[in-house]
């Protein structure tokens, strides 16, 4: 909920802008650091979810390390001031220039998604004399019970080596000398709120980390990604995840020795509740069916809706009775997609109201685009 202070900030804003509730972001980021380091769990942020510079500053302010997945966040990561060894750099396709950056700022991991990507780094390594530090992720076909656009770990995703091809995965490993194996690493998709998936993980990362040390390779780490999800139905009632829940599932399912480290990788969890999208009514249309309201933001500002039939709380922020009408919330884009939510309940809106599109840290600014040649997307921050 916004105060009326902030509304007030809102009127002398030019729209559309991401408005990042900073506090809301520190409550969240001390409940993860809390909740995970009972147990000695590290956190590395995946960068992709948010790299706006306020929000980076703050993740690395509380000993968070990074996870990339281009040389571009390898690069931001390190100069916003995450450590070097507390890097890791994951993606099905990174390209010799990304890797070549990647060993020069001698990153702590890179998370190795094919045989043929480990050859690779294995030449580039030897050419500078490195050697590089790789994790190797698998595929470990577990539903995730998430929406199909973001599910990951299962057989026919292109993420991860397989499990079929493990044993090719210990020829390259045996042979590659410019290679330190430093373990298992998995990420089987995004906005996963149901807690048996993830101890379903668990029981799978123990069978194939006893399966490397069986075959002589010693596990030091434990790699289970991120995914963890959010409520988008409940920003102000449930705005911060379940992260004692989360992690208590690893804590009681995973086989960790003391000598192992566990690892993870939240992105969405960490960032999605702090930022709303604020954009300004331009034209309320009345059709023979449909109300629409025309806004000054749209898929260019937030793709979500349009990408992955994302669901966000729609709220207008400049009016306070019932909301007894229903509207199709649109943007001003040429694509007939271009919809934020389709039967919107709202009070009666008028040109010139502001409309708060929630839960929009995650995977919002970040994938802003200039299509239209629109204008780039401003931020607003919480003071
Ligand atoms: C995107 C990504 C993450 C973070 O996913 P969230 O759902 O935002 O937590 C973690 N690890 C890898 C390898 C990723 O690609």
């Amino acid at each position: 909920m916004f105060t009326p202070d902030t509304i007030t900030r809102f009127k002398n804003a030019e729209t559309p802008f991401y408005y990042y509730d900073l506090d809301m972001l520190r409550q969240t980021l001390q409940a993860c650091y809390d909740a995970s380091s009972r147990y000695g769990f590290h956190v590395h942020y995946a960068l992709k979810a948010n790299f706006n510079p306020k929000v980076l500053q703050m993740i690395q302010s509380f000993g968070f390390g990074a996870d990339c997945v281009s040389g571009g966040e390898v690069k931001a990561a390190i100069d916003y001031g995450f450590k070097n060894n507390q890097v890791v750099f994951a993606g099905v396709g990174k390209s010799d220039k990304e890797i070549n950056f990647a060993l020069d700022a001698d990153i702590f991991c890179f998370n190795v998604e094919s045989v043929q990507e480990l050859e690779i780094i294995n030449e580039l390594a030897e050419k500078k004399g490195k050697i590089a530090k790789v994790a190797i992720r698998i595929n470990p076909n577990v539903d995730a019970h998430t929406h199909h656009f973001i599910t990951t770990g299962l057989d026919e995703n292109k993420f991860g080596v397989n499990t079929w091809q493990l044993d090719d995965v210990l020829k390259a490993l045996r042979a590659c000398k410019n290679i330190q194996f430093m373990g298992v690493h998995f990420h089987i998709g995004s906005q996963i709120t149901d807690m048996e998936v993830y101890k379903s993980l668990c029981i799978r990362i123990n069978e194939i980390a006893a399966w490397f040390e069986d075959h002589g390779f010693t596990v030091k780490i434990l790699n289970a990604g991120g995914g963890l999800g959010v409520d988008y139905h409940n920003p102000d009632t449930n705005n911060i995840s379940d992260f004692q829940s989360y992690f208590k599932v690893f804590k009681d399912f995973l086989n960790v020795r003391a000598d192992q480290e566990v690892h993870f990788e939240l992105g969405r969890a960490l960032v999605a509740q702090c930022a709303s999208l604020v954009s300004k009514v331009l034209y309320v249309k009345n059709g023979q069916k449909k109300n629409f309201l025309v806004l000054d933001a749209g898929m260019t500002e937030l793709i979500r809706p349009m990408l992955y039939q994302a669901y966000h709380e729609i709220e207008n922020v400049s009016r306070t009775g019932a909301a007894d009408l229903k509207y199709d919330v649109v943007g001003p884009i040429c694509e007939s997609t271009d919809c934020f939510r389709k039967d919107v309940e709202l009070p009666e809106s008028f040109r010139g109201d502001l409309i708060a599109v929630r839960t929009a840290g995650a995977y919002g600014e970040v994938m802003a685009s200039g299509y239209n040649l629109r204008d780039r997307v401003q931020s607003l921050y919480s003071v």
